[in-house]
Parts: C-alpha cells; sequence; structure tokens
C-alpha cells in the first residue's frame, strides 16, 4: 500500500474520555473512530489489524477440527425463554421487538442458538464430538462501555462449542482448545497466561480464562512462584496450614477511638497493624423460609483487617446479598456503623455469622465495641464473644465447627500457593478468551440429545469458548506501547515494514530506488506501508512510530551513492545499514 491511496487518519489530540493508552492511541493512530457510547466504527489501518487476529484465530480453530458456522445476531426471545436468560440475563441484553411485536434480543453470546441448531442436525452418537465455531458479531449493553473496543456494547467475538456423549469426550475437546488458545496467543506474539476462573453464570464446573498481561488490566491475578498454579483473583485460593493458634494473653479493653471508622484509621491510630484487626462486615442475606418465602436476614461477616471481602466466593456459600445500611446495622445490631463488631454476650443479641478462616485464627486482636467513638482491643473469640457452636465442647477455635471458618476473602500478595510450593504473587491481566465447560446446562434445558450407541436418548454434554477479537487488538497495544505510540507484534501490525524515502520528491533517482525497493518487498510477499507523501522527515516517522509498524527502511540520497538503505526496528535507538541486495534476506531474518 501507499499512504496516498492509503490515507492516515493519525490525530494530534488525545480524546478526552480516552482514559488508557490502548484507547488513546487507537484513535490518535486512525484504528478506530466513536460512533457513540461503546460503539466504534474500524478504519482501513485498525481493520487490517483486526483481520489478522481472526486469520490467526480461524487458522488454529481448523487446525483444532471445529467446523466454522455463521449464525444471525438477532434471535428470537423463545430460546432464551427455553433456558430461562431471557428473566435472568439483565439489562446487558439488548432486547427489542419486530414489527409484529414479536420479541428479540441481539445475541450477547450464542448458547441457545448452537443449542437449538445442535439439538435438529445432531442425531446419531456417530456425529459426535464436534465442536462448531463462528466469528461474529455480539451485542452487550454493558452498564460501564469503557477503555474503546476493551469494553463495547458491540465487538467480534470468535465462539465455539462443542456436542459430546461423555465428560472424557468434553475433556478431550476442551485440552484441544486450551492448546489451541495457547497456539493462538502465542502467534499473536502477546505475553499472556491462562488462569483458573470461575465460572460464573454460565454454568459448568471447569473453566480458565487467557489474560494478557497488562497493569491497566481490570482483573487481578494470581501466580505462584514455585509451580505453575495461576488462577483469577475471583476464584484465587490460598493454602490453608493447620498449625497450632497461639494462645490468648491479652483481656479486653474498651478504648476510645473518636472518628476512626476504616481499618488504615484504627491502625493508625492505634499504632496496630491491620492483620491485628478484625474487619466485620454487615449484609442482608436473601434467604427462603419453610414456606418458600424469600425475605432477607441480617449477617455479619469476619474478616482480617488486611483482607478483602471475595464477594463470589461468598456468593456461592451464602447466596445473594447486598450489604446492610447505617440504619439496618443500627437497628439489628445496636452499633454504630464503622464501629461494629461482634455482639458481646451480655447484649443478648444472636447474628448469624460466617468468618474467613484467617479472621478466625486472630488472638488478642482489636475490633470494633458497637458503640460510636469506641474500639475493643486484646480481644479473643471464645473468651469475649458468644459463638454458639454447641458441639464445640473445649471451646477452642481448632473445634469450631468448619462452617463457620470459610474461605470468603481475596488471596494477597505472600499467601501460600493452593498446591502448596511457593507463594502467592499479584498481576493485572486483561482477560481476552474464556473456555468453560458447560455440562448439560443448555442441552438439557432445551432437549438437546442424540441416539446413543444402545438406541437410547442422552441429553449432549456441551463445551464454549471464546475469544474477544477486537478486545485482543486493544490488549496488544495496551501490552505494547511506548511514549511514541504502538509497538506491534509482527504477525498482527498493519504493515510489517515501512519504506521511508526522504525527500524523494526531489530526486527522480530516489524515487525509482524506492519504487524498485517496494516492488520487490511486495514480490517477496511482505506486507509493505510506502509512504509516498510529501512530508517532513520528522513528521514521517513521527506518523510511522505512532501506527506501530515494527520495522521501517529509510532510503536516502546518500545511501544510494553506496548502494544501502537505514533499518530502523521500532523499538531500537539506533539505526542500522544494510546493503540494498541484502535486504529482502534481512528482513526475512527478522519476521520468522
Ligand atoms: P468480562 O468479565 O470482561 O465482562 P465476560 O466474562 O463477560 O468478560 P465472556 O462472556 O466470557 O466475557 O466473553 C468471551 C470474551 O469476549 C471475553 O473473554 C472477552 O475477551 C470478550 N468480551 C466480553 N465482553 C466484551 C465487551 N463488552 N467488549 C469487548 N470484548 C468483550
Ligand atoms: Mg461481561
Amino acid at each position: 500500500m501507499r499512504t496516498s491511496q492509503f490515507p492516515l487518519n493519525t490525530v494530534k489530540d488525545t480524546p478526552s474520555d480516552a482514559e488508557i493508552a490502548s484507547h488513546q492511541l487507537m484513535i490518535r493512530a486512525g484504528l478506530i473512530r466513536k460512533l457513540a457510547a461503546g460503539l466504534y466504527s474500524w478504519l482501513p489501518l485498525g481493520l487490517r489489524v483486526l483481520r489478522k487476529v481472526e486469520k490467526i484465530t480461524r487458522e488454529e480453530m481448523e487446525k483444532a477440527g471445529a467446523l466454522e458456522v455463521l449464525m444471525p445476531a438477532l434471535q428470537p426471545a423463545e430460546l432464551w425463554q427455553e433456558t430461562g436468560r431471557w428473566q435472568h440475563y439483565g439489562p446487558e441484553l439488548a432486547r427489542l421487538k419486530d414489527r409484529h411485536e414479536r420479541d428479540f434480543c441481539l445475541g450477547p453470546t450464542h448458547e441457545e442458538i448452537i443449542t437449538d441448531l445442535a439439538r435438529h442436525e445432531l442425531k446419531s452418537y456417530k456425529q459426535l464430538p464436534i465442536t462448531y465455531y463462528q466469528i461474529q458479531t455480539k451485542f452487550r449493553d454493558e452498564i460501564r462501555p469503557r477503555f474503546g473496543v476493551m469494553r463495547s456494547r458491540e465487538f467480534i467475538m470468535k465462539d465455539a462449542y462443542s456436542f459430546h456423549l461423555t465428560q472424557e469426550s468434553l475433556q478431550e475437546t476442551y485440552d484441544v482448545m486450551y492448546s489451541a488458545y495457547n497456539n493462538i496467543f502465542d502467534k499473536l506474539g502477546l505475553n499472556y497466561r491462562a488462569v483458573i476462573a470461575d465460572s460464573g453464570s454460565i454454568g459448568g464446573a471447569v473453566s480458565h480464562e487467557f489474560h494478557v498481561l497488562a497493569e491497566s488490566g481490570e482483573d487481578a491475578i494470581a501466580f505462584s512462584t514455585g509451580s505453575d498454579y495461576a488462577a483469577n483473583v475471583e476464584s484465587a485460593t490460598a493454602l490453608r496450614e493447620k498449625q497450632p493458634l497461639p494462645k490468648p494473653t491479652e483481656t479486653r479493653e474498651k478504648i476510645l477511638t473518636p472518628g476512626q471508622k476504616t481499618i488504615a484509621e484504627v491502625s493508625a491510630f492505634l499504632g496496630v497493624a491491620p492483620q491485628k484487626i478484625l474487619k466485620t462486615l454487615a449484609i442482608m442475606r436473601t434467604i427462603k423460609d419453610a414456606l418458600g418465602e424469600e425475605r432477607e436476614v441480617f449477617w455479619l461477616l469476619y474478616l482480617r483487617g488486611d483482607h478483602e471481602l471475595n464477594e463470589i466466593k461468598a456468593r456461592k456459600l451464602l447466596g445473594d446479598f447486598r450489604f446492610a445500611t447505617d440504619d439496618e446495622i443500627e437497628s439489628h445490631l445496636k452499633g454504630r456503623a464503622g464501629y461494629i463488631g461482634p455482639p458481646l454476650p451480655e447484649s443478648h443479641l444472636i447474628i448469624p455469622w460466617l468468618a474467613d478462616w484467617s479472621a478466625i485464627e486472630m488472638t488478642d486482636f482489636v475490633c470494633g465495641a458497637n458503640e460510636a467513638g469506641y474500639h475493643f482491643k486484646g480481644c479473643n473469640w471464645f473468651n469475649d464473644f458468644i459463638l454458639f457452636d454447641l458441639e464445640n465442647f473445649d471451646h477452642s477455635i481448632e473445634h469450631l465447627s468448619e462452617e463457620y471458618k470459610k474461605d470468603i476473602r481475596n488471596v494477597v500478595e505472600g499467601d501460600k500457593s493452593p498446591d502448596g510450593k511457593g507463594e502467592i504473587t499479584l498481576a493485572r491481566g486483561i482477560e481476552v478468551g474464556h473456555i468453560f465447560q458447560l455440562g448439560t446446562k443448555y442441552s438439557e434445558a432445551m432437549k438437546a440429545g442424540i441416539i446413543n450407541e444402545g438406541g437410547k436418548y442422552q441429553t449432549m454434554i456441551m463445551g464454549c469458548y471464546g475469544i474477544g477479537i477486537s478486545r485482543v487488538v486493544a490488549a496488544a497495544i495496551e501490552q505494547n506501547h511506548d511514549a511514541h505510540g504502538i509497538v506491534w507484534p509482527n504477525n498482527i501490525a498493519p504493515f510489517q515494514v515501512a519504506i521511508c524515502p526522504m525527500n524523494m520528491h526531489k530526486s527522480e533517482r530516489l524515487k525509482e530506488a524506492a519504487e524498485q525497493l517496494y516492488a520487490d518487498l511486495v514480490a517477496a510477499g511482505f506486507d509493505v506501508l510506502f509512504d509516498d507523501r510529501k512530508v517532513r522527515a520528522g513528521f514521517m516517522f513521527a506518523d510511522m512510530e505512532l501506527i506501530g509498524i515494527p520495522h521501517y527502511l529509510i532510503v536516502g540520497d546518500r545511501g544510494l551513492d553506496a548502494g544501502t538503505v537505514e533499518y530502523k526496528d521500532r523499538t531500537a535507538s539506533d539505526n542500522e545499514v544494510i546493503p540494498l541486495a541484502d535486504i529482502v534476506e534481512f528482513l526475512k531474518a527478522k519476521l520468522v
């Protein structure tokens, strides 16, 4: 391509709503343009990158034996009603009516549609296992569309779905997909990690996410320093070492802590480490009573002061809940928000509770006194509070029922890895892919079965496998950029090589040489951008750096006298002088 025919739409100004580098650079380099919140058009330069990501993904899907299909974005409500997701998906589902007042949605994902296709097309066990995939537009009315195409309302996803007779067969395909995903992200040239994930509302037991590592990533991921354990912090766990706990040495004492409400404030005020302060959270838990009626019950959750509640883990144990309001805290606990703690026996309050196991192992700790402006110090669970565990005859924390001490917190740096090998460290990641073992969640609800070898009807077992194609482009930039612009990995750069002739419009000889070089490189199969604009050298380089072309060649009169061109790698500070005759071989070696 020549810039005279392939205009670069680079702009100087950073849009005010672009908070992260990739969003800013995608606009400045002229890859995308905003239409409305969470909606973007892809300009020719951006689309070249998107198509390369698609191509690599498609090649690996084909190698993995998946069959390409293309399903409609517009989907009838009836299928979503069959699985119950019409009710449960919430406002992210873009719903609309057709001219006959029939309900439809714009697909945020395609489990319902593929399951419908499979129940009609697959009849016999002989057709299984089978994996279908598509690369297609998805719609999600995200509550906070942001970061450009990273979290947009319309985006391109590769989604694949597999159908099986047995769990073993699902596991086999899952493993094939897992390695196909590794191949894809290797080829994309990204620094990524596969991590154990929470399978969330889609359901199923086994799930992995693929994260591109980048400081601005929305997800926290936990790695072990001593093994290959890696998990999203949403589901990462720490090794719980059963060791004898220190014996209490202090007695409870009420102390004045006016205006000191947060753990950090109390810690600074009393000079006590957050690990020695109990964090008490009040929640309203939704339960079903004996008559099946839903009602809310006041609960207390206990954590160590340096730990954060992991709501996903807590919801798995307690079901749905919300945080209690200040008024609810006063009426149920007779305590004051900011100063709450476990109720004392003399309060005669029996409040259901759950503690993180590391909170229950605390001794001689500080906690709120349930009275404005006061905390207790020197507290110990069995000495000071009623734990109403009637089975626990010797009143020891070691023998307190496991029912009360669960894992409800996020792991922190320095926790022991759950496999016992090494410690947890944390990094930030951008989720670019997600694979799940769905089991029979959709096939059962939609009666997708086949006749098995024994002639009997059997519900199919499913897996699903997504990659956020458009998010990958943003994530690649987020991970690979510098002060001058984007630094594309070779395989997804919109162009691999740029030719930058110096003052070509003043020298016929230089023009000819540059044209010849362009023709040679194109003939050798490179993706080349020939900058034939009549612009200053500085301007040309600034553009090439901004759009992130990984390799460029500078053609000048002085070099031509010596039969050479200058080569510059996007990330190197120095240029190399290369004989014109060697240039094709030289670039080939750079681009393997
Ligand atoms: P997230 O937690 O980021 O919202 P998700 O769990 O909702 O992601 P999936 O339903 O697993 O995502 O979708 C598969 C892939 O699609 C994700 O791994 C991600 O790369 C991409 N994706 C999801 N939502 C968006 C979005 N709003 N914009 C761009 N890509 C998205
Ligand atoms: Mg989402």
